[in-house]
């Protein structure tokens, strides 16, 4: 699949044709005018922000007008979102964004994405949920195909109204983005962060091993012939049984640890986790970029590419 940017002109088609009200999420919906917008209308950035919409009609009337580049809406709610002024409350959002995932089999460069690395970051949003839902008992989560990878937000009324040091406490828990401090104890460490632990040490070859501070090649190599081992040592939590496997002595264990933590945390861009005014691009909206919708995903493990193809592009290649 190519993806192209889209022409002025496609814009217009688009928004003149194509995009629908009935495409925005409920959860935008009901909350229209209390949220800011952004918009990106050439290209160059999202310079245009503090718009807001008293009706649905209205936001529709100014996308057919200017067919932005790009378009955007806060996670937050505000008394006065035109000014970005009294903060009420703003959902928890993750973005996993194919192109900047940390670790990928498909070989992209930098910036590029395919379908096989967005297919990554579909199984990394499942699995970021899953670990919201069953273990901080979150239930009001919904997936986003943003063009280039997935966004998951959190309307749950228990998370709305954080601030953001409970947000990077968040992140970290999810992503496996921290040592946790609690490894003398008993019960070890989370199984999530072992999973995640995991997942990012099975990705790892001996090209990219040599990018971890202080592990020398005759350690790389040795971890990587007992990965199966070593792999099954860190799902059951004993770490330590990887120092003996790998030959690495504190220091270096740690530099270790911390370099896998950092690829973790390198899954979702944890920045726009903590940030309560952020703005995100809106599901329904067109990702000018790619030439491809930015929508609401239902089901994720049933989404497709070609569900978030335009209309304009079927034709561009008929
Ligand atoms: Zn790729």
């Amino acid at each position: 699949m190519k993806m192209h940017e889209a022409t002025p002109e496609e814009r217009k088609q688009f928004y003149s044709e194509e995009w629908n009200k009935r495409e925005l999420p409920d959860f935008i919906l009901h909350t229209l005018s209390l949220r800011e917008f952004g918009f990106d209308l050439d290209g160059t950035g999202p310079s245009h922000r503090y718009n807001q919409f008293m009706t649905v009609e209205k936001l529709m009337e100014y996308l057919q007008n200017r067919a932005p580049y790009s378009v955007f809406a806060s996670v937050a709610l505000y008394d006065q979102p035109s000014m970005r002024k009294g903060w009420l409350k703003s959902e928890l959002a993750f973005d996993i964004d194919a192109k900047d995932l940390p670790l990928k089999s498909c070989g992209c460069t930098s910036g590029k994405v395919c379908e096989r690395c967005i297919d990554e970051a579909r199984r990394i949003a499942i699995e970021f949920a899953d670990t919201m839902r069953t273990d901080l008992g979150l239930h009001n989560i919904v997936f986003s195909y943003s063009g280039r990878g997935f966004h998951i937000r959190v309307t749950d009324d228990t998370i709305m109204t954080l601030e953001q040091t409970e947000r990077t406490q968040v992140v970290e828990y999810v992503t496996g983005g921290v040592i946790p401090t609690d490894v003398t104890m008993a019960l070890g460490y989370s199984q999530v962060f072992r999973e995640r632990l995991a997942r990012t040490f099975k990705g790892l070859d001996e090209q990219r091993l040599s990018k971890a501070r202080g592990l020398r090649k005759s350690i790389i190599q040795k971890l990587l012939a007992e990965k199966e081992r070593a792999l099954e040592a860190i799902r059951r939590g004993k770490l330590n049984e990887l120092s003996t496997l790998g030959g690495l002595g504190p220091k270096t264990f740690r530099q270790f640890l911390d370099f896998l933590v950092r690829l973790n945390s390198e899954c979702t861009d944890g920045k726009v986790t903590i940030d309560t005014k952020r703005i995100l691009r809106l599901p329904s909206s067109l990702h000018s970029g790619v030439s491809m919708k930015c929508m609401l995903v239902r089901d994720m493990e049933r989404f497709k590419l070609e569900d978030a193809l335009p209309k304009f592009v079927s034709e561009r290649e008929s």
